[in-house]
């Protein structure tokens, strides 16, 4: 076990009450990105006191390898228009970069008001393109993870409450 469902709670309670000051008064759209996305921002949101709706973006990158293999799909867009609006894009985790890059320039081609993205992980060791990630939760070593919302290579595992790692 890498990082304990009771340590990832912690973490994102800090950063929902951040998060929630630097929001106050401001209604906001919050972009889980999928698919490994949705079980950090489900808890992240619920710990944000602020007007929000949800859009969903879904992309893939990954195919059953532990590696990026830098080629970025779109699988799921959004229905509301971001033109204007304060966006808060909720990642899984940031490894090579190149998922977030795709996906942030998407969002800034839609002209929101603002944009800023929030990651419960970050593997730097391994970054390839330089993205903005104005929160992260934890800062992780170069190790393929899984559970809390993050697939094994299998595609399993997405349901277990803590983060784990692969046995070398
Ligand atoms: P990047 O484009 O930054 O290289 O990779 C980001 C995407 O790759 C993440 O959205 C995630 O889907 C996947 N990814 C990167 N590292 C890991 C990992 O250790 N475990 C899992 N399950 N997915 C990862």
């Amino acid at each position: 076990m890498l990082i304990s469902s009771a340590h990832i709670q912690e973490g994102i309670r800090k950063l929902g009450a951040e998060l929630t000051e630097i929001y106050a008064g401001r209604r906001i759209v919050v972009i889980p990105l999928l698919r490994g996305g949705f079980m950090f921002a489900a808890d992240l949101i619920r710990n944000m006191d602020v007007d929000l709706q949800i859009e969903f973006l879904g992309a893939a990158s990954y195919g059953e390898q532990t590696r990026s293999s830098g080629e970025v799909r779109l699988t799921l867009d959004t229905t509301l228009p971001l033109s204007g609006r304060d966006v808060l894009l909720v990642e899984d985790i940031v490894d090579t970069g190149l998922t977030l890059a795709y996906i942030q320039k998407l969002i800034k081609s839609r002209n929101p008001a603002s944009l800023r993205t929030v990651v419960l992980l970050d593997k730097k060791a391994r970054r390839q393109v330089d993205v903005e990630v104005y929160g992260c939760v934890f800062s992780i070593p170069d190790r393929f993870v899984f559970g809390y919302g993050l697939d094994s290579p299998g595609g399993y595992g997405r349901n277990l409450p803590d983060i784990v790692t692969l046995k070398d």
